[in-house]
């Protein structure tokens, strides 16, 4: 049956929602408070990263970037499956990178996945650092996007293909079950209403965050100029220091040699959330991050000497053509640490979804596929 569905908030996660209820048939309108989406969706790396997920989600962020590819070919929207390298300039980051790929090489992951001796790295990225480099561990699986662009013209494409309506510069200020009011004072009726409003747990529902073990988390990033044209970066490109941050690795009993290492010998890194990561996006530039810092400690002032640490740190693993710097920012997203995200229902035919962290680009298109599936009884093989 034909829903009227709202959608609060023109995010990643919004967008996916309101996808996957327009290829339904649906009649789809998303309210966004600000006149263009400016949250973590158009803050972050671009990277989608199933590799960072742990097996028993990774089903979910391949059935992610399915969605990714299918987008943005039907789209025109710009993608670039270009795979990731962890790199090793330690021996204990290259002994965790065989650990995993011993552990994986059998799973579902273990066709994408290549350990790489250091001729073998060179010949897929320029970049790579040569001091002290062992080796590095590549998955076919990463995906780049920019995603300013992307996030912002994935709404004309949703209007075109399949008339959703989008209400720019339009708060929502209260929702209940088929009913929602705008800052205007205006109600909408609708069927059906999915709340995805990022790190705002204040405006709507707030009782229902309280409960919440959600937390707030400020990251900063940089971003070069343009790279000379021909120059490539080969691949997302990801340091030791990660192996420490994400989730799939944990698996692995080499990664407390190296997590202790770091926190005997750096412990500033540890203190700012800091592991360095770099990705190119179709500007020719270069996308430099990340540190965290969770919720009393976020100010609204971004810390020289934080980015001061995360290009030190890159430097130590890459060599770029110009580090000239064209802009810095942070991002902040509601990460939940117990699972991929929070789904509540605080009302019947409310949703809220919510609560991805790090890795909304990796997993909204999933997880908000799969929220459909199971609200409307319905298959990917049943919509297409
Ligand atoms: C610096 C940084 C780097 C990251 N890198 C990556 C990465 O490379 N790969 C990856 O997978 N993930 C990455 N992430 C995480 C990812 O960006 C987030 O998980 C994701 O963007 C969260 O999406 P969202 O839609 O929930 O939130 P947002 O993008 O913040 O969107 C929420 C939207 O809701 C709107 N809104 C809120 N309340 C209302 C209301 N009441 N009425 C109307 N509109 C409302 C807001 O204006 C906003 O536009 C990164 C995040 C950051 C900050």
């Amino acid at each position: 049956m034909k829903e009227r569905v709202a959608v609060v908030g023109a995010g990643i996660v919004g967008l996916a929602h309101a996808w996957s209820a327009a290829e339904r048939g649906h009649d789809v309108t998303v309210f966004e408070r600000t006149s263009v989406a400016s949250g973590a969706s158009i803050r972050n790396f671009g990277m989608v990263w199933p590799i960072g997920q742990p097996t028993a989600t990774r089903a979910i962020a391949l059935l992610a970037r399915q969605r990714w590819l299918t987008l943005t070919q039907e789209s025109g929207i710009w993608a670039n499956p270009y795979g990731s390298m962890h790199l090793a300039h330690r021996p204990d980051e290259w002994t965790v990178l065989q650990e995993y790929y011993e552990l994986q090489r059998h799973s579902d992951l273990g066709p994408h996945l290549r350990l790489l001796s250091t001729e073998e790295a060179f010949e897929r990225s320029p970049a790579i650092n040569p001091t002290g480099f062992l080796g590095a561990l590549a998955c076919d699986l990463e995906v780049c996007v920019n995603p300013t662009e992307t996030i912002r013209k994935i709404p004309s494409w949703l209007t075109d293909r399949y008339e959703v309506q989008f209400c720019f510069d339009t708060a929502v200020t209260e929702v209940g079950t088929g009913q929602l009011r705008t800052a205007t004072g205006r109600s909408h009726s609708f069927d059906r209403i999915v709340i995805c409003s990022g790190h705002d747990f204040e405006s709507l529902y707030p009782e229902q965050f309280v409960e919440l073990p959600l937390k707030k988390c400020k990251l900063q990033m940089l971003r070069t100029v343009s790279q000379p044209s021909s120059w490539k970066l080969g691949a997302h490109l990801a340091s030791g220091l990660t192996l420490r941050h994400y989730e799939s690795f944990r698996a692995c009993s080499s990664l407390q040699l190296l997590v202790d290492r770091i926190a005997a010998e750096t412990p500033e890194l540890d203190h700012y959330g800091i592991h360095v990561m770099a990705s190119h996006d179709n500007l020719g530039r270069v996308v430099l991050g990340d540190s965290h810092e969770y919720g009393d400690r976020i100010e609204p002032f971004d810390s020289l000497e934080i980015d001061q640490l995360i290009l030190r740190e890159l430097q130590k693993i890459i060599c770029l053509p110009s580090w000239d710097l064209e802009s810095r920012w942070h991002g902040i997203y509601a990460k939940y640490p117990s699972g991929v995200n929070v789904n509540l229902d605080p009302e019947p035919r409310v949703h809220i979804c919510t609560g991805f962290g790090g890795a909304g680009m990796t997993m909204a298109f999933g997880v908000a596929e799969n929220q459909w599936r199971l609200w409307t009884n319905t298959t990917a093989e049943t919509v297409a």
